[in-house]
């Protein structure tokens, strides 16, 4: 589960994030989508402990952040945009070696499993820089599942996936949904994540500007459509309050 209230983040003079409130329940697959520099990542880097917040409050796992950072990592599964492998070591070693990091027993029969869950089980011995950006990307997976996490934060975890390992990170979703796990994931790729997810988040400038349901949007197309309406009016909106915002979204 994931809650936040009032949350921002300001870099320098920037606000990356303003006056975020947000209740995410377990059982829940959420995709987050918006322009680039909309905060999409600032939000999940906040919630991974990765990053604190200026203002405002943060539970995962209904444990408080920043004060509860170590506890509530240990909760946590996340995939940023750098894999965080190290490139000389095989898949084996990678993934033992965080097992480690978070002390985990039965460590060589947990590796086996989440490998089985993505498809990487048939190369543990494979060295991370022979694989191709997809591999790579199920070996991260991998390592963000190893603590079996009730909360999966994936920073745009489509980029460079091939068909194959599409599918694979769309039966994660499917699984962690099962599990009653809560997933919040960030996406440019209407098309492969929108089948995944429960409900849609849009945001723009630092703001949520449109929370809906799964049941709001047809398909894919339909969510685009719905998508470029709610940032053009936002941006109306912004330009009438005589803010800076662009018109081009
Ligand atoms: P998104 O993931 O939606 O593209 P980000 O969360 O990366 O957006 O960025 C939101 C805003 O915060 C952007 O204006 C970005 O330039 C700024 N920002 C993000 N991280 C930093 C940082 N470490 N230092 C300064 N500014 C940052
Ligand atoms: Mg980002």
């Amino acid at each position: 589960m994931i809650e936040t209230l009032g949350l921002e983040k300001t870099y320098g003079v920037r606000q990356a994030l303003k006056n975020t409130t947000l209740t995410i329940e377990a059982g829940q697959v959420v995709v987050l989508a918006g322009p680039n520099g909309a905060g999409k990542s600032t939000l999940l880097k906040i919630l991974a402990t990765l990053a604190r917040p200026t203002r405002g409050r943060v539970a995962v796992n209904r444990i408080e952040i920043p004060d509860g950072a170590m506890k509530a990592r240990a909760t946590i599964g996340y995939v940023g945009h750098q894999t965080l492998l190290y490139d000389e070591l095989s898949i084996y070693e990678n993934l033992r070696y965080y097992g480690r990091l978070y002390a985990l027993g039965g460590l060589d029969a947990r590796i086996l499993e989440v490998s089985r869950q993505v498809g990487i089980d048939k190369r543990l011995d494979d060295t991370i820089r022979t694989l191709s950006r997809g591999y790579q990307q199920r070996v991260a997976l991998a390592r963000a599942l190893l603590h079996n996490p009730r909360v999966l934060l994936f920073d745009e975890p489509w980029t460079g996936l091939d068909q194959n390992s599409s599918i694979v990170l769309t039966g994660l979703f499917e699984k962690a949904r099962g599990d009653g796990a809560t997933v919040l994931f960030s996406s440019h790729e209407f098309e492969r994540s929108l089948v995944a997810a429960d409900r849609a988040l849009i945001m723009r400038n630092g703001r949520i500007i449109y929370d809906g349901a799964r049941s709001e949007w047809t398909d894919a197309a339909g969510f685009a459509q719905l998508y470029a309406g709610r940032l053009a009016q936002a941006a109306e909106q912004a330009d009438k309050r005589g803010g800076t915002a662009k018109k081009k979204a």
